[in-house]
């Protein structure tokens, strides 16, 4: 296997659940069939006399207080979402995620970067095919030269410059504790659960969800969580081009920003797919890759049955009795994706917190008391969340909802770094020049409500060149 010529067949039990199953997206995407959210999680059976009694879903506080997962699940118009829609900020939500509607300094800064992203080719398709797919090695022999999670879980780049995944914690008797696929629409009652346990996790929302549930989104930093993005659509990472990762990533930062009023720095792949191309794309827009240690493979319990999941759960809070964890702690992949997911989630709570010393989530865990770009959102130190203080200071505890500039900042410790400025203007705002940062001007939509017309700048992480090497992928 020491050729360059020598082929790894992605073939047999590891890859076999990959191979053509759409199984884990259907159930995410919302299908733009506003029948399919309420029918997910709940029965139909509400309606008009709900609806006469609905409390306002026009702010995050009213929105918190409703306790009917069908009314919940009903789609709503949040109008500072629809205008920025209408507007033509987004992409199509569930839709991949491209730049064919992007501002002409949203594609400058993709092409400011193209050229140094690693020579790497898509791999499969992007509902996870990859049964046809031949992953060559490199000529030194070196298997898995891209540094594929999904091929032999790699969390070390291949590629120079790049940082390593995060996927345990360096505090041992630690569950890092982290809900994937967010916003669910039907999640008051879990997140009221999590409210009553004085317990934060690391939420990672999918930008096309917080689009379709933004006040629902809103919920998840104003009670304190740890908010990353998960994509704007879902796929596999790995398969998609170029222009189509940046995308997927720039606009489910961007979603967030724009309903949330913060910007993330943590993005986790759907399905751990990422490798090194996908990864640097990632860096050069200010999102560390957070993996997981330990899988509850709670997604599958539409075709795994729940004790299956339930002994997987177990299997890890053993771990956390016997020692496995003396001396890292785990980062585990969990779903508030159905109804399913979520019971399993508040089941085994008081499972984790009597196995486990420690219960935080990542951000907490790694000592990042300030997750974002924006200053004024203070998270607890391990040391200080260990010592009970769980809670966080806010600065701006509601939404934004404008069409704001993404702060990109330089990555830090790339050797040939250099920083582009680029001035990012909304549809709506009135013309600013330069590069300058924080300047506004009054919006003229009125549509927008409380826009600001924000002009700002993104300052773009161009970092040097990354040698590919002779890598070669065959699809
Ligand atoms: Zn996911």
């Amino acid at each position: 296997m020491h050729s360059s010529l020598a082929l790894a067949v992605l073939a047999g039990a590891a890859f076999a659940s990959a191979c053509g199953d759409e199984k884990h997206f259907q159930r995410v995407r919302r299908a733009a069939a506003s029948s399919a959210a309420a029918s997910r999680t709940v029965a139909a059976g509400t309606s008009a006399a709900a609806a006469a009694t609905a409390p306002s879903r026009t702010d995050e506080a009213s929105n918190a207080q409703i306790t009917n997962a069908a009314e919940e699940c009903t789609p709503y118009s949040y109008p500072p979402v629809a205008a920025l829609q209408a507007a033509g900020v987004f992409p199509e939500i569930w839709e991949i995620a491209n730049l064919s509607t992007a501002q002409p300094d949203v594609i400058a800064l993709f092409q400011s970067l193209n050229g140094s992203i690693p020579n790497i080719a898509p791999k499969g398709t992007a509902i996870g095919d990859v049964c046809s797919l031949r992953y060559v090695l490199a000529d030194d022999g070196a298997t898995d030269p891209d540094c594929w999670w999904t091929y032999e879980q790699c969390h070390t780049p291949k590629a120079k410059g790049l940082q390593s995944d995060v996927y345990n914690l360096a505090t041992p008797e630690t569950w890092g504790l982290t809900y994937d696929d967010g916003p669910n629409c039907s999640h008051n009652a879990f997140y009221d659960y999590l409210q009553e346990q004085k317990q934060k996790a690391t939420m990672f929302y999918i930008g096309s969800n917080v689009l379709d549930w933004p006040l629902e989104a809103q919920r998840g930093l104003t009670d304190g969580h740890e908010i990353c993005a998960h994509t704007w659509s879902h796929r596999y990472m790995t398969a998609l081009t170029n222009e189509q990762v940046f995308a997927e990533l720039y606009y489910s930062k961007k979603a967030i920003k724009d309903v949330l009023g913060v910007t993330v720095q943590c993005w986790r792949p759907p399905y751990g797919d990422v490798d090194d191309r996908v990864r640097y794309i990632a860096q050069s827009l200010g999102m560390q890759t957070i993996i997981w240690s330990d899988n509850t493979f709670d997604y599958n319990i539409a075709t795994l049955s729940r004790a299956t999941i339930e002994g997987n759960y177990n299997e890890i809070l053993n771990g956390g009795k016997n020692g496995s964890y003396a001396v890292n702690g785990t980062i585990v992949l969990t779903h508030e994706l159905n109804a399913d997911t979520i019971s399993l989630a508040e089941e085994f709570l008081p499972k984790i917190k009597e196995a486990f010393k420690y219960v935080a989530p990542v951000g907490v865990a790694m000592n990042n008391t300030e997750p974002y770009v924006e200053s004024g959102y203070t998270y607890p130190n391990f040391a200080q969340w260990t010592a009970g203080t769980t809670s966080i200071s806010l600065a701006a505890p509601i939404a934004v909802s404008t069409d704001a500039s993404l702060s990109i900042p330089l990555s830090t410790g790339q050797t040939g770094s250099v920083s582009a400025t680029v001035a990012y203007a909304s549809a709506a705002a009135t013309s600013s020049s330069g590069s300058g940062s924080g300047g506004s001007s009054g919006g003229s939509n009125g549509a927008r409500g409380s826009a600001q017309g924000i002009v700002g700048a993104i300052t773009a992480a161009v970092v040097g060149a990354i040698g590919a090497g002779a890598i070669t992928v065959l699809l």
